[in-house]
């Protein structure tokens, strides 16, 4: 952990309302600070360049069972994008579902310092923690899926929210697990026998729970234990034509609720205010009633959006290109093989959840991809307030992360959205709102998106995604004068976001120009909370007595610390 002062660059730190001031940042000790003399400190002058916080990627697959699948299944993504070996960092491959050690240096070099795991099927959670420990650089963590899990729809069932939240409260300190993500609610347990539900009011089967009360009760759950994140939701009918009325109408289930956030020791910073955070909007703003009548749906959830307080939604981006379509939702990538074909994985995993990975490219040519790519960008920037919204592909279902900077330039230049309009199918145009859009974001809006506000939106905004007195020293320098910028320029644009000039971890430089000049071990977040002890004890009496359907055994079941890099555990709700 370093001391190093960044001197007179344009700062872009949203949290602080820090709107390109030329300043100085002082970092000691890996955390930013008063200003000091910093005679033993590193100087680097950032006159005429961007200063951001570290970029922040609150939804990203890249760890775990069904990533390391998407590799196996992928061996052309593996030759046609190398890292060599040097020095400092490890050689490594993969385009959209790169080798741990590529992706940390990847992330690095693209200003990236922080990057949570979108999905951890409990009973895989040690892989999942073993490639998060060998992913170099950047601080991780990762959601727990809950949405299909049989304790949970079953004490929701009987209306037990208590047994509910003693549950998840140990389930997430067992496994080292962050928050709760909910995927397909009902649908993936109805999979298990071929079948999947349609409606928030349908029952599943056996457990006869609709993914309504599963979206109520998790949230609820989650406010009760006071958790850093909201739940986190990836909705029903996922990539299906219209399916955007039920995500609408799944963003409704928990408006009435309080966003609740008990972290011990963490009192005054910027707190997250949505009750529900909806995962890769995109694939869940379909229009239309059939691919015949397809078309965007963007509208629709950007009108609620746009009237309502307690959501948060990441785009999760089509970029155009190659991807790897991996999720716990294993119906709906199985409709979309019946659709396209490609390599299809599927699997069920026990008690719990399961997961599918599809090979996929979505082509320019192509109608549906074309209205796809302009749905992304609709769901920025038809949101009013930047705060609602954050930008990710959802890597690498709409395409892999290093293809940030491409949709950056998209967001930035309407002229870069003339220019693809005009190279890809015409449905684009036709079946979306994106032609009529001049919206421009500048820097301070890419800043939010890109590092503020996923940083507010996971709860972790006490310590990344600001430059302010006791974050941490987690710091991007673009090569990029803010006060000569061009939107026209955008391949321009593209380039600076695609390689920092300085990428700053705790202090330390990890990344110059591309090259990676230092692989510090990151950190790993998880939550501790505390609830009735008595509570637990029946509940985990639940576990052991239905582990009997486990293929492990309950001793086994628990992630030990010792598969964590710098485990770093967040107390919450410690008052009782
Ligand atoms: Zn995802």
């Amino acid at each position: 952990m370093g001391d190093i002062i960044i001197k007179n660059g344009y700062v872009f730190d949203p949290i602080n309302n820090i709107n390109g001031e030329v300043m100085d940042i002082f970092i000691k000790d890996g955390k930013v600070v008063e200003e000091y003399d910093g005679k033993d400190a590193k100087v680097i002058d950032a006159r005429g360049k961007t200063v951001m916080p570290g970029g922040v990627d609150s939804h990203s697959h890249v760890a775990g069972a069904k990533v390391n699948r998407g590799r196996i299944m992928r061996p052309e993504d593996h030759y046609q994008w190398v890292r060599s070996k040097t020095d400092i960092a490890h050689s490594g491959t993969g385009y959209t579902v790169p080798s741990v050690y590529l992706q940390g240096y990847e992330y690095a070099t693209m200003g990236y310092t922080t990057v949570f795991e979108a999905a951890m099927p409990p009973l895989e959670a040690r892989h999942t923690h073993e490639e998060m420990k060998a992913t170099p650089i950047v601080d991780m963590g990762a959601y727990l899926v809950f949405g299909n899990n049989w304790f949970i729809m079953r004490y929701l069932r009987e209306g037990d929210i208590e047994k509910a939240a003693a549950y998840v409260s140990w389930m997430l300190r067992a496994h080292k697990a962050y928050g709760i993500k909910c995927v397909n609610p009902a649908g993936v347990e109805s999979w298990g026998w071929a079948k999947n539900v349609h409606s928030l009011d349908e029952p599943n089967i056996h457990f006869e729970i609709t993914p309504c009360e599963i979206i109520r009760g998790l949230a609820e759950v989650n406010e009760l234990l006071g958790l850093p994140i909201s739940l986190h939701l990836h909705a029903n009918n996922l990539g299906h034509p219209g399916c955007w009325e039920i995500t609408r109408e799944s963003l409704k289930i928990p408006s009435d609720l309080e966003p609740q956030m008990k972290i011990e020791g963490e009192q005054d910073f910027e707190k997250r205010t949505q009750t529900v955070y909806l995962a890769h909007a995109q694939f869940n703003a379909f229009g239309g009633t059939s691919w015949r009548d397809f078309e965007s749906g963007a509208k629709g959830i950007v009108d609620y959006v746009n009237s309502a307080d307690h959501v948060v939604i990441d785009n999760g981006a089509v970029p155009f290109g190659p991807a790897t379509v991996m999720t716990g939702d294993g119906p709906a990538i199985f409709d979309l093989y019946k659709l396209v074909g490609g390599k299809w994985s599927n699997s069920d995993i026990e008690l719990e959840c399961g997961a599918g990975v599809l090979t996929f490219t979505y082509l320019k040519s192509n109608p549906v991809h074309s209205v796809q790519w302009a749905i992304g960008l609709e769901l920025i920037l038809m949101i009013k307030d930047m705060w609602k919204c954050i930008l990710t592909t959802d890597h690498p279902n709409g395409g892999p992360f290093v293809k940030y900077p491409s949709l950056i330039a998209w967001l930035m230049s309407e002229k870069a959205r003339n220019d693809t309009l005009e190279t890809c199918h015409k449905w684009a145009s036709e079946k979306s709102e994106i032609a009529t859009i001049d919206r421009e974001l500048d820097l301070y809006d890419v800043a939010i998106i890109t590092r503020a506000n996923p940083a507010k939106t996971i709860g972790i905004a006490y310590r990344k995604g600001h430059l302010g007195v006791g974050a941490d020293g987690d710091v991007t320098i673009y090569d990029i004068d803010p006060t000569t910028l061009d939107s026209s320029n955008y391949t321009e644009i593209e380039k600076k976001f695609r390689i920092a000039e300085y990428t700053i971890k705790e202090g330390e430089i990890v990344a110059h120009k591309g090259e990676i000049t230092s692989a510090p071990t990151g950190r790993i977040f998880y939550t501790e909370s505390k609830v009735n002890e008595e509570i637990e004890r029946d509940v985990l009496a639940d576990v052991r007595e239905w582990f009997k359907y486990y293929t492990l055994g309950f001793e086994n079941y628990p992630v030990d610390e010792r598969y964590l890099r710098r485990p770093t555990p967040i107390k919450v709700n410690m008052e009782g």
